[in-house]
């Protein structure tokens, strides 16, 4: 099915040569507005810059958001040197749907995809309902894709355990039985205590040593407003530490407007600190959750040594 050029692997990527002391990619989440566009445009031109191994786009729920997902990550490998994984998602699709999905990312020549099996809309803790004519879980996503063509596929991990998994033992089975299923790697959801990342490992090295060879990439995000980042671990399973958030907390100060500078400050310490110990840790990437701004990410990096300076000035604050 594949009609284009096949593009590089991110496992080839993650072993090519780099700048600084280890591979890294960001993610971005598709623009709902012309605005947002642009904004994100911005961005990647400023990342094209940095090198980065890989960029991912997110897929969301909706049914304009997702064509301008589809666009704008073709354009992302037909307008920039920059290597895109498109995410996909079960949520809502019928498996002749998301075979023409892929077909679509196949025509623009991205063959590294992200399968996941996505949240239900509106309220990602509701109760999962899978299409009629779909797939149930992200490994039937994994094989379908696979059976497509000649795709590079990566899947979800979670640190501290999918909301739905019984226990961790079932939720490191379930990330084994993606990687079995081909799977060529995982990246994992933003955590905030390096800790919960390391023991996945271990559970996963301990569950099945081989699959546990493939890449598990860690997803950091440089935190710049405490109010968002609490809401964004409530959608999820991931916590806050109560040490980093009392560090968050100091600094947003005591009112009901946080001084996002302060904020923005130990976000991007704490993001740094992270990813030193991740990298002494032998993490094969960092991951940057973008929020489709440069800079945070930018000085992160800079800090870790990468020479940013060819990173051309951002306008924006985050
Ligand atoms: C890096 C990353 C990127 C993401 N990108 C997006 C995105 O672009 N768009 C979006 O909407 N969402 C995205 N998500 C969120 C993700 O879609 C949700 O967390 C979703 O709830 C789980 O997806 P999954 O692919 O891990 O599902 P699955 O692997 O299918 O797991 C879902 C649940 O089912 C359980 N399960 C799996 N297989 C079985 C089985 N055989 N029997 C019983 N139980 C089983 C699992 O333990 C888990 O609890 C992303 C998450 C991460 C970590």
């Amino acid at each position: 099915m594949t009609s284009a050029a096949h593009s590089p692997s991110i496992v080839d990527r993650l072993s090519a040569p780099h700048r600084g002391p280890v591979p890294f990619s960001v993610e971005f989440f598709p623009p709902r507005d012309d605005e947002g566009e642009m904004r994100l445009w911005r961005a990647v031109r400023v990342f094209e810059r940095l090198g980065p191994a890989f960029v991912s786009m997110t897929y969301g729920a909706g049914g304009s958001t997702r064509d301008r997902t589809v666009r704008i990550t073709g354009e992302l490998a037909e307008q920039t040197t920059l290597l895109p994984v498109a995410h996909l998602t079960a949520v809502n699709h019928s498996i002749d749907e998301l075979r023409a999905l892929v077909g679509s990312y196949a025509d623009r020549g991205i063959t590294n995809i992200l399968a996941l099996r996505g949240d239900p809309p509106g309220d990602p803790l509701g109760e999962w309902h899978a299409h009629p004519e779909g797939v149930e879980y992200a490994q039937e996503l994994v094989r379908l894709i696979d059976e497509l063509g000649d795709f590079h596929v990566g899947v979800a991990s979670f640190p501290e355990g999918h909301h739905r998994a019984r226990d961790l033992d079932h939720d490191t089975e379930t990330l084994v039985g993606k990687l079995r299923a081909g799977a060529e790697y995982s990246i994992t959801q933003m955590f905030f205590d390096v800790e919960h990342y390391l023991r996945l490992r271990d559970r996963l090295a301990a569950a099945d040593p081989e699959q546990a060879a493939k890449p598990l990439i860690p997803g950091i995000m440089p935190i710049t407003s405490l109010a968002s980042v609490r809401r964004m671990v409530e959608l999820s399973n991931s916590v806050i530490p109560p040490s980093v958030d009392a560090r968050l907390a100091a600094a947003a100060g005591p009112g009901d407007e946080e001084d996002r500078a302060a904020v923005r400050a130990v976000g991007i310490d704490l993001a740094t600190e992270m990813a030193e110990r991740l990298i002494a840790e032998g993490a094969p990437c960092l991951h940057f959750c973008s929020l489709n701004f440069a800079k945070a990410t930018s000085e992160v990096l800079q800090r870790l040594g990468v020479d940013v300076s060819a990173a051309v000035p951002v306008a924006t604050p985050s």
